[in-house]
């Protein structure tokens, strides 16, 4: 009933035009209630506000909407100190996007199309007020508490019904406010029989089929007093791959940091390959290879997980077979806060982007 889905009212949508093998690009403007506007409406004007900026005249039966077929990116637009306003690394999201559509054997996305997209993309929304504006109170507390804009680009099929490979895509990207991800003190995660991706599966792109596993593991974990979920591998349930929809670090008592390495079972996550950066530029080791779910609960000193909307995430604890691994008695570590610092420093532009991540919008 309540429509809280909180669209920005500028959704960018383009159409694949076989017989030209190009996208034909469109700017769908549901109306132009600024964002103060929007604030002061009463809940029932809001509701129809929001209500109409989520009617894009997708087809209704598509093999998005039939089989999961589909794509996605999650990345964000930051407010930076200096007042301007930059996307965090958006040429990585083209290339994964990319990435996904050939993995789902469609008319691939232009990466430079992407980028242009969604620069012009926060351009039009921020006119209308929809960016937060920087506060320097965010800095206390690794801006845990700071405020983004939260894009979704998604790949969408024409209207369709029997099985098959789509043909004519639709690729949009709209924006919706969020809140974090994770919330409240519990950090606990637990693992789960569940698999979420198998070997030569889908597990490796950002494809929409493979969240259900996601959704109903958390959820699973949740309803035991968890915060998050662990999938261990398929073959052996042995191996750490990723927690519900985010990447996952061991930093090892030794003194190495060490995650899943890539393949087609753990999604290659930008958050993830940022950490790997900073964490190296630190001076640390870092190590991409199998980890075991023992040598997790055994040598772990911290533990974390990694994500865009995740931020870096630390975990407690992992529990496992009912017995509970506990890391830095329960606090955050000093090793995932201070790659929070640098990587927020970098995205909320507090930081020298000393690597050129920062995509500046205006
Ligand atoms: C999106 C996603 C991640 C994190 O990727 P980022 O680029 O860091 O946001 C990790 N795992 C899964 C399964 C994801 O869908």
């Amino acid at each position: 009933m309540a429509f809280n889905l909180e669209m920005y009212p500028i959704s960018y949508l383009a159409a694949y035009d076989p017989a030209s093998r190009t996208w034909k690009e469109q700017w769908i403007e549901s109306d132009r209630v600024s964002y103060s506007e929007l604030q002061q409406m009463n809940s029932a004007e809001k509701e129809k506000t929001l209500a109409n900026r989520n009617q894009l005249g997708l087809p209704t039966v598509s093999y998005t909407s039939q089989y999961g077929y589909g794509c996605f990116e999650g990345m964000k637009a930051y407010p930076h100190k200096d007042g301007s306003v930059s996307i965090f690394r958006p040429d990585r999201n083209a290339a994964r996007f990319a990435h996904s559509m050939r993995g789902l054997g469609c008319p691939v996305f232009p990466e430079e199309q992407f980028v242009a997209a969604s620069v012009e993309f926060i351009r039009r929304n921020a006119e209308l007020g929809y960016i937060p504006t920087y506060d320097s109170a965010w800095e206390t507390g690794n801006f845990s508490g700071a405020s983004a804009v939260y894009m979704r680009p998604f790949m969408n099929s024409e209207g369709a019904i029997g099985v098959g490979l789509s043909r004519e895509p639709y690729v949009v990207i709209c924006a919706t406010t969020v809140s974090s991800y994770f919330s409240g003190a519990n950090t606990k995660a637990v693992t789960t029989d569940r698999i979420r991706a198998t070997p030569h599966g889908t597990g490796g792109i950002k494809c929409a089929a493979n969240y259900v596993m996601s959704a109903l593991a958390k959820k699973e974990a949740e309803d035991a007093g968890f915060m998050e979920v662990v999938f261990l591998d398929a073959q052996e349930h042995r191996y750490l791959q990723e927690g519900s929809s985010c990447n996952i670090f061991v930093y090892l008592k030794s003194g190495v940091l060490v995650t899943p390495e890539l393949g087609d079972t753990i999604l290659p996550g930008i958050t993830r390959a940022s950490v790997i950066d900073l964490a190296r530029a630190q001076g640390i080791t870092v190590e991409e290879r199998p980890v075991s779910i023992e040598e997790a609960m055994a040598d772990g000193a911290e533990c974390f997980v990694t994500g865009t909307a995740a931020g870096i995430t630390p975990i407690e604890s992992i529990t496992h077979n009912g017995t509970e691994a506990i890391y830095n008695n329960r606090e955050p570590g000093p090793v995932g806060q201070k790659l929070q610092h640098m990587l927020k420093g970098i995205q909320y532009g507090a930081l020298a982007d000393s690597y050129g991540w920062n995509v500046r919008v205006k």
